[in-house]
Parts: structure tokens; sequence; C-alpha cells
């Protein structure tokens, strides 16, 4: 992520130009101190973070695109399920998944987020193909399906573990 100069406009018309909070776009003066744009610089570097050790790691599978609409979902969902795999490495590795912030309120670490999104999203696009598979090559015992509810059920109580903790 490089430094950004800070986007918001000073008393004087001109563009304030003052270095921003990191993976935030204006500096501490124009609203970078605020606990929520501060939140949300941190989830948008880890977010870079693991979109990274993400690519990194689909780079070691060899995955392709592909024209198949089935086997392009399939890929998404190998994408946001390696996302998955890098954030839950990061978050394994924090020693709690919540931090008291400098105004002395709990945060969840933006680290679990990144990685809850990643589980919905992997979630909705297997389910997804599995729509589309049931349809093409019917799915009689419903395999698939039931592959997917307990993937997406494993989601779910990720979740309610974190809410817990
Ligand atoms: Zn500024």
């Amino acid at each position: 992520m490089t430094a950004a100069r800070c986007s918001a406009t000073a008393r004087t018309g001109d563009q304030c130009g003052k270095p921003a909070i990191p993976g935030g776009a204006t500096c501490r003066v124009h609203g970078g101190a605020a606990p929520q744009v501060v939140a949300a610089a941190a989830r948008r570097i880890a977010t870079a973070a693991v979109r990274a050790e993400a690519e990194a790691l689909l780079g070691q599978l060899g995955l392709e695109p592909v024209d198949d609409p089935v086997s392009e979902i399939g890929r998404l969902a190998a994408a946001a399920l390696a996302t998955y795999e890098a954030a839950a490495a990061r978050v394994n590795a924090l020693d709690g998944i919540r931090f008291t912030d400098a105004k002395g309120s709990e945060q969840l670490r933006a680290e679990v987020a990144v990685m809850e999104r990643a589980m919905d999203r992997a979630g909705r696009l297997l389910d997804m193909q599995a729509k589309h598979q049931a349809q093409r090559e019917g799915d009689p015992d419903g395999a698939v399906e039931r592959a997917v509810a307990g993937l997406i059920a494993l989601g779910d109580s990720a979740r309610a573990r974190n809410e817990a903790a």
C-alpha cells in the first residue's frame, strides 16, 4: 500500500495533501483519527495483506480461469476459501480476537472480519455452484447440497465461536 496524501479540501480550497493515515484516504485532522475510520483503514490493510497471501496460495494450487461458468464459480469459491485460509492463519496467530482501542472500547480484530467475510463468500459461491451443478447433472442423492450445507454450518459455528470468545 503506497503512502497516500489526504484527499480532504483544506480551508484554503486546496487539497490538504498531508500524509493520509495508513490504509486511509485522509490525515488525522480530516477524520483520520475517528475510531470508525481507523477501524476501516485497519480492515483495508488486513484485507490487502490477506489477499496477497491468498493469491500466493492460489498460485501454489495452480488454478487458472476457465470459460465454463460452473467451473468459474468454483474457481471464485476456491479463491474465497484461500482467502479464508490465509485470514484464519492470521487469526490463529493473534493473542486474542478482540483488542481495546485508544478510547477504551472493545474492537474485533480486522483479520476476524476478513475471515468471516471470506467464509460467507465461499459459502454463497459453493451454494451457487451446487445449484448449477445439480441442475446440469442432476443430484439424485443431494450429496452436493448436503456438502454445501455442512460448509455453511461450519462457517456459522466459527462465527458463533468468535462471538462467544
Ligand atoms: Zn488532511
